[in-house]
């Protein structure tokens, strides 16, 4: 009866996690699907904890160290979530699913230290006593969920600024053969009847680890996007291991829907860059192509007052916005959606131009003004954009600058070279609105900034955009 009980929650969990990621996938349902995939976690969770029985019919026991557990983490959680600022909310997200994959290794460690002490391997071999399937999955789930979670600490690093890309020579090389050892190490351990194979599996844990580490060391620039998403993938197939490991429906739909969804998005991000996956991860990208890029461009830029953009934006038939990283980093969302209610009702048509890496994380700008309840039928997809701008008076450009930055068309050497960017100069004019010249993440200068076309709007977007709209009260 109890484990009847027990799969009706997980048929409830894994219902709900279908229902919240569709949910996902629209800025106006996502705040709900999240709830509703969490409270199906919750009813999986509780199952598990007062309803699992074992094959001799011994259940749960150790209460204590489980909400142990689950106190500390609701509640490091819950600060973490709740302090977070907006802007640090990509690098949180990296380290949030760096702990799923730790989490994953972890489960795949004590299954076998399970096996291990029930088999007694100090005296026999694995080969010899558990079938090679189930290592398998033990070694997966482990490998796996190290490379995610030593890679997602990088990517965290990154994306605050406190790690710099890093690559040499032959590094590519030097990665596969890190991934061999792995390998190598992974079969030694099923096969050996050495006394001590503990040991050699916990090299294979910290090859993994080591792996994952040089694995996103050197990706540079627009790069980061696509590695980030497969990171996630990555978690979700350890979890998927480890769902196989205890049987767990629950555990192997969560980690599937995760990933198949994180899958999915590394493809949607290599089109987006216009890569191929093989081609993110062995091609030579990062900080020394960046600086012969930022050392070509050369020129004088012109500035724009204050009092002329909010003119032209106020006479203007069709106004494009860009926004990108710098938006997030001022807050200015808010104050960018009264600007587009201003414009509207002085009869100007307001749109926003979305390119799929702007910001930090996938779908951060369409976060970030879904959150200021600009509508979603407002913002447009990059090609539908690039369709747009033809017949744009202005394009305002908020904090953005990879993303608009024409190298990625016309320099070769340049690390966002091929991806597609949206193509602002089609417009009648581009008014540029950041806090100084300094480069985007890519580390790269920008030729649109000294373009006849564009005009400088330098300051704080939030600053900026309060101004714009007292200004555009009085025009
Ligand atoms: P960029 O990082 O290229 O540029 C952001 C710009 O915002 C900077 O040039 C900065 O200039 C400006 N800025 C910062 N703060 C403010 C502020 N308060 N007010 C006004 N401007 C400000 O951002 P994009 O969105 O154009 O491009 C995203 C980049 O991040 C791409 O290279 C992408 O590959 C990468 N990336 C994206 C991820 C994703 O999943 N979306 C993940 C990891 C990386 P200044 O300092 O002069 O103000």
């Amino acid at each position: 009866m109890q484990l009847h009980i027990l799969t009706i929650c997980y048929i409830i969990g894994s219902v709900t996690f279908i229902l919240g990621l569709k949910m996902l996938s629209n800025p106006l349902t996502a705040r709900k699907g999240n709830l509703i995939a969490a409270g199906g976690m919750t009813i999986a969770i509780l199952g598990t904890i007062f309803l699992y029985e074992t094959e001799d019919g011994q259940g749960l026991h150790n209460y204590l160290w489980i909400f142990s557990g689950l106190i500390i983490g609701a509640v490091i959680g819950t600060l973490a979530a709740k302090k977070v600022k907006m802007t640090a909310m990509p690098e949180m997200v990296s380290l949030f699913n760096g702990m799923g994959g730790a989490c994953a290794a972890l489960i795949s460690a004590v299954e076998f230290d399970h096996v291990y002490r029930e088999y007694r391997l100090d005296m026999n071999s694995f080969a010899d006593v558990v079938p090679f399937g189930h290592y398998f999955t033990i070694s997966a789930g482990a490998i796996i969920g190290s490379v995610s979670f030593a890679g997602s600490v990088i990517a965290w690093g990154k994306l605050n600024g406190r790690i710099k890309d890093f690559s040499f020579n032959g590094q590519h090389i030097v990665n596969l053969i890190i991934l061999g050892f792995v390998f190598g190490v992974a079969g030694f351990t099923y096969w050996t009847s050495s006394s001590v194979t503990n040991i050699w599996f916990l090299i294979t844990l910290l090859s993994a680890f080591v792996y994952g580490v040089m694995f996103v060391l050197p990706i540079g620039g627009a790069d980061m996007p696509v590695v980030i998403s497969l990171l996630n993938s990555f978690t979700g197939v350890a979890a998927a291991f480890g769902g196989f490991l205890y049987n767990n429906k629950v555990m192997l739909t969560g980690g599937i829907l995760v990933g198949a969804a994180g899958t999915l998005l590394t493809m949607l991000m290599c089109k987006a860059m216009n890569r191929s996956l093989q081609n993110v991860l062995i091609g030579s990208f990062g900080a020394k192509n960046a600086k012969s890029a930022a050392a070509t461009t050369q020129g004088s830029y012109k500035e724009i007052s204050l009092n002329d953009t909010a003119t032209c934006l106020a006479y203007a038939n069709k106004v494009m916005i860009v926004p990108g990283y710098g938006l997030a980093v001022a807050q200015a969302q808010h104050i960018c959606h009264e600007l587009e209610k201003n414009l509207e009702e002085k009869g100007v048509q307001v749109f926003y131009a979305i390119h799929p890496v702007a910001g930090r994380m996938p779908g951060h700008m369409n976060v970030l003004l879904a959150e200021a309840d600009v509508s979603y039928d407002k913002l447009l997809e990059m090609e539908h954009a690039n369709e747009e701008f033809k017949t744009a008076d202005v394009v305002l450009i908020l904090g953005a600058n990879d993303v608009v930055n024409p190298a990625a068309k016309s320099d070769p050497s340049s690390p966002i070279y091929g991806m597609p960017i949206l193509e602002v100069e089609q417009a009648k004019m581009v008014v540029v609105n950041k806090r100084s010249m300094k480069p985007g993440y890519a580390g790269i200068e920008n030729d649109l900034f000294f373009r006849p076309k564009t005009s400088m709007l330098f300051g704080d977007a939030k600053k900026v955009l309060q101004q714009l709209v007292n200004e555009i009260k009085n025009v």
